[in-house]
C-alpha cells in the first residue's frame, strides 16, 4: 500500500514518522502514569487540555491508554494510539479491516471531549450506535464527561438529553433528520441538537464518498401527482428498442419518435412536447417509462403486504424509512397495481455531504481510504493517513477469474464454493444484489450446501450471522459488505475452532463480480485475513457483467475462452482492470457534476439557516414587522413583550420556511424540464444556476412580504398568533426519507430520474 500511497503524493509518510516518534514516547511515559490513581490520571488527562489543544500529545496518548487499559480492560496496540493522533490531528485514517478501528474512534472521541469540543461519532446502524456507545462509555466516564447513542425509536425529549452530552454516537440518517426537524423549530427550546464540533466516521469512505450524494428528506403530507392508470397502461404496451430505448448504463431511459407517437396516439393528443403536456402529461410519462425499465422488482424493491419497499443498494436489505421521491414511488405503485399512496411535499433536504460539511472538523476511518484519497481531498478537504497493520497480513489475493458468459461465470462460482465447502472452510460470497443472494442461495441449497443470506433482517440479528460466519462449514451470502459492522472471528464468535479453520486456511471470500470501483472490491476483501489471520479472496468476473459492458463499451478485444468459458491470458486482466478504471473514472465525474449542483443549494440553506438563527434567538422578526407595520405593532403594545415577539416570530418563519420549501420544489421542477432541456443540447448546469439564483433573490423579499401581510390581518392576542385561522398551517404529518440513489451500489442500474443522471 505504501507506494500506492507514495505514487498519489501524500504526505503519509511524514506523518507516519512523526506520529510514530510521538507514539515511542508515549511507551516510556505509561510506565509513570501507570502508578497514578485514577483520580490523578484523570486530572492528568485535564491538564494537558486544559488549553483546548495538547500540550504534549505523547504524554496524553500514554494517559489515554493507561485509562483505557484500566476501564476496557484492552491495551491499546502501538498502531491504535498512532491512528487515534491521526484523529486528533483531523486526518482520515486507513486501517485494515478488524484492527480495532472501535476502539481508535473511542479514544479519538474522548480525546475531542477532552478538548472541550463536542463529538459525534457517526456510525453505520443504529446498532452499532448503541453497541459503542454502551462499550466506551467507561473510559469516557472515567474523565468525568458524558456519552450517549442516538437511535430511530428516540423521542425528541430522549434525544435532546443524548444530544447534550460530550460524546455522542448516532447514525448519519438519524443526525440529519434531526438537522432538518430542528430547522423547523418556532421556539429555540424545541431545538433537540446542540451544535457539534467535531464529527468522527466510521467507515467514512462509504458515508463521504458512496453516500455523499444521498439527500434526507423531510416530507409533509399533501396528496400527490401521480401517473394515470391510463398512462401506466399505455407505458406497459411500448417495447425496447423501438418505443423507448435505455441508455449503456441503465441510468436513463428515452421515448424514441415512435414512442412518442404511440402514447400520442393512445392518449389521443397532438404533442407529448406542447405546450400544454410537456410539464404535465410527458413528465408522467417518463416517470411511469422510468418505473417500468428501469427499476426492477426484487432487485430496486420488493413489493410486501401491498407495499413497494425499497431496498437499500448499498446494503442489501429493505430500508425501512425510505421512499422514492413521489413521482416515482407513486409510479412504482401504479405499476405494480397498488394503491397509490398520497405523495408528500418535500419540506426540506440535505445531502449527507452538506451534513458533513457542518461540522468544523470531520475525521474519520475505514479499510478503504487509500483508494478515496482523490475524493476526500476534493470534496472534503481531507487527507489520508494510512496505519500499518498490527500484524502482517497472511490473506491471499487471487488473480480474477475471467470468464466468457454469465453461465460459464456461475457454474465455475458454484463448483468452488462446493469444493471449498467440502473441505469445511468458511466461505463469504458478495454479490451484486439482493435477487442474485436469494438465486446464489437457492442454487445451493439444491446441491445440498445450507448457507445464511443477509438481507432484510435487523440489524442484530445480521451481526450475529456475521460473527459466525468464520466458522467451520458456513457459508454466508451477502450482498455489500460495508457497513456490516462486526468483525469475523476463525472458528466462530468465540473462536471455539480456530486451529481448525487456521488449519484449512482461514475465511475464503468470493466476490461473484467486480464493482464499479475497486475500492468496492477491498472492502469485501477485506473480510478475511483480519489481525493476522490466514485467509483467501478471489473474484469471478464475465465479459457480460455490468462494469465490463458498461467500462469497456467501444473497446474491441478479441479474448479466446478454454472449452469451460474460463479465459486464461494476461491481456484479459488488463482488459477489465481498464474497464473498471473506467467506471471509477465515470462515477467521479457523477459525483463531481452533482457536486456542482449541489453545492448551491447548500450555499443557499446556509443562508436561511442564518437567517433563522437570528430569527429564533432575537426579537428581529418583532423589529422587522414593526417597522414595516408601525400602525399594527402599535396595536399590539398591549400585549406582554414575549407574547407579541413570539406571535411575529411565529409569523416570520412560517413564511421562510414556506418559501424555501416552494424554493426546493421549483428547483425540483427545474431539474425536471432542464432535462429536457437536456435532450435538446443545452448546458443544463448553467441554465440550473441562473434560475437557482435569480428564484432565491425573490424568496426573502417574498417571505417579509408575506409576514408583514399577516402580521397586519392574522389575529394576535395573549395566545400568540393565530396562523392557523388564516389557513396558515405548519405541515404537521411530518416523516423522514432516505432517497436511494447510490451510484455506486449495485451494477449501477442506480434508480431514479434524480440528480446524477441528469448531469452525466
Ligand atoms: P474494525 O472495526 O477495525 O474491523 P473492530 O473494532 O471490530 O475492528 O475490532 C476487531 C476486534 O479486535 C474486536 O474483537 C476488538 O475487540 C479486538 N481488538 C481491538 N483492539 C484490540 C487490542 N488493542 N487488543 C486486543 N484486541 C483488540
Amino acid at each position: 500500500m505504501d507506494w500506492l500511497w507514495k505514487a498519489l503524493g501524500g504526505k503519509s509518510g511524514r506523518n507516519q514518522k512523526k506520529s510514530q516518534a510521538v507514539v515511542a514516547k508515549a511507551q516510556s511515559a505509561a510506565q509513570a502514569l501507570a502508578e497514578l490513581d485514577d483520580a490523578a490520571l484523570a486530572d492528568r488527562a485535564r491538564a494537558l487540555t486544559s488549553q483546548g489543544e495538547l500540550a504534549d500529545p505523547a504524554e496524553f496518548l500514554a494517559v489515554l491508554g493507561v485509562a483505557t487499559q484500566r476501564t476496557l480492560k484492552i491495551a491499546p496496540f502501538d498502531v491504535q494510539s498512532q491512528a487515534t493522533l491521526r484523529l486528533l490531528e483531523g486526518d482520515v485514517v486507513h486501517m485494515a479491516t478488524g484492527e480495532g478501528k472501535t476502539l481508535v474512534g473511542a479514544m479519538a472521541a474522548t480525546g475531542y471531549a477532552l478538548l472541550g469540543k463536542r463529538v459525534h461519532v457517526i456510525t453505520v446502524n443504529d446498532y452499532l450506535a448503541r453497541r459503542d456507545a454502551e462499550w466506551n462509555r467507561p473510559l469516557v466516564e472515567f474523565f468525568g464527561l458524558t456519552v450517549a447513542s442516538v437511535t430511530e425509536g428516540m423521542i425528541p425529549e430522549e434525544r435532546r438529553v443524548a444530544y447534550a452530552s460530550d460524546v455522542v454516537y448516532a447514525p448519519v440518517n438519524e443526525i440529519g433528520f434531526d438537522v432538518l426537524r430542528d430547522q423547523l423549530i418556532t421556539r429555540r427550546e424545541d431545538a433537540v441538537q446542540r451544535g457539534a464540533d467535531v464529527a468522527i466516521v466510521d467507515e467514512a469512505d462509504s458515508v463521504l464518498v458512496d453516500e455523499a450524494l444521498v439527500p434526507l428528506v423531510l416530507a409533509g403530507s399533501v396528496p400527490g401527482s401521480a401517473p394515470t392508470g391510463q398512462i401506466t397502461h399505455i407505458v406497459r404496451g411500448l417495447t425496447e428498442d423501438n418505443d423507448f430505448t435505455i441508455d449503456d448504463d441503465r441510468r436513463n431511459v428515452f421515448l424514441t419518435e415512435a414512442g412518442a407517437h404511440k402514447v400520442e396516439r393512445a392518449l389521443g393528443i397532438d404533442s407529448l412536447y406542447s405546450d400544454e403536456h410537456v410539464g404535465t402529461t410527458l413528465v408522467q410519462v417518463n416517470l411511469a417509462l422510468h418505473a417500468r425499465a428501469l427499476l426492477v422488482r426484487d432487485v430496486h424493491y420488493i413489493v410486501r403486504e401491498g407495499k413497494v419497499l425499497l431496498i437499500d443498494e448499498s446494503k442489501g436489505r429493505v430500508a425501512d424509512l425510505q421512499r422514492w421521491p413521489d413521482g416515482i414511488q407513486a409510479a412504482v405503485e401504479a405499476k405494480e397495481g397498488l394503491d397509490v399512496t398520497d405523495g408528500g411535499r418535500i419540506l426540506d433536504s440535505i445531502t449527507l455531504q452538506a451534513l458533513l460539511g457542518r461540522y468544523p472538523r470531520v475525521c474519520g476511518m475505514t479499510g478503504t481510504a487509500v483508494e478515496a484519497t482523490d475524493q476526500l481531498r476534493q470534496f472534503y478537504d481531507l487527507r489520508v493517513s494510512v496505519i500499518d497493520r498490527n500484524r502482517e497480513l497472511q490473506r491471499f489475493d487471487q488473480a480474477d477469474r475471467i470468464y466468457a458468459t454469465n453461465v460459464d461465470k456461475e457454474r465455475a462460482i458454484m463448483s468452488e464454493i462446493a469444493g471449498l465447502h467440502a473441505k469445511g472452510q468458511p466461505v463469504l460470497i458478495g454479490t451484486q444484489d439482493v435477487a442474485e443472494s436469494e438465486q446464489l442461495a437457492t442454487a445451493l441449497r439444491e446441491q445440498g450446501i445450507e448457507c445464511s443470506v443477509l438481507n432484510a433482517k435487523n440489524d442484530a440479528e445480521e451481526a450475529r450471522i456475521i460473527a459466525e460466519a468464520g466458522d467451520i462449514g458456513r457459508v454466508t451470502v451477502s450482498t455489500q459488505m460495508a457497513g456490516r459492522g462486526t468483525d469475523i472471528r476463525l472458528g466462530g464468535a468465540d473462536e471455539r475452532d480456530r486451529d481448525a479453520v487456521v488449519e484449512l486456511g482461514g475465511l475464503a471470500v468470493i466476490g461473484t463480480a467486480k464493482h464499479r470501483s475497486s475500492r468496492l472490491d477491498n472492502q469485501l476483501r477485506g473480510r478475511a485475513g483480519r489481525q493476522g489471520d490466514p485467509g483467501l479472496s478471489m473474484f469471478f468476473v464475465s465479459l457480460e457483467d455490468d462494469v465490463v459492458v458498461s467500462g469497456g463499451a467501444g473497446e474491441d478485444v478479441t479474448l479466446t475462452p478454454r472449452a469451460d468459458g474460463l479465459i486464461e491470458s494476461s491481456r484479459a486482466q488488463r482488459f477489465v482492470d481498464h474497464c473498471q478504471r473506467v467506471t471509477e473514472g465515470q462515477l467521479l465525474e457523477i459525483h463531481a457534476q452533482t457536486w456542482k449542483y449541489n453545492k448551491l443549494i447548500s450555499d443557499q440553506r446556509s443562508i436561511i439557516d442564518a437567517r433563522r438563527a437570528r430569527l429564533l434567538d432575537t426579537d428581529l422578526a418583532w423589529q422587522e414587522l414593526a417597522e414595516r407595520a408601525p400602525e399594527r405593532a402599535a396595536e399590539l403594545m398591549g400585549l406582554p413583550e414575549d407574547i407579541r415577539v413570539q406571535a411575529a416570530r411565529d409569523i416570520m418563519l412560517f413564511h421562510l420556511d414556506n418559501g424555501w420549501s416552494e424554493h426546493l420544489a421549483l428547483l425540483d421542477d427545474v431539474r425536471e424540464s432542464i432535462h429536457l432541456k437536456a435532450i435538446a443540447r443545452e448546458t443544463p448546469i448553467d441554465e440550473f444556476h441562473r434560475i437557482a439564483v435569480t428564484e432565491f433573490k425573490t424568496l426573502a423579499q417574498t417571505a417579509v412580504d408575506e409576514a408583514v401581510q399577516t402580521f397586519k390581518s392574522v389575529r394576535i392576542d395573549e395566545d400568540g398568533a393565530h396562523l392557523s385561522d388564516a389557513g396558515l398551517n405548519r405541515p404537521s404529518a411530518t416523516w423522514t426519507y432516505m432517497v436511494g440513489d447510490n451510484p455506486l451500489a449495485n451494477k449501477g442500474k442506480s434508480l431514479i430520474s434524480g440528480i446524477a443522471s441528469i448531469f452525466k
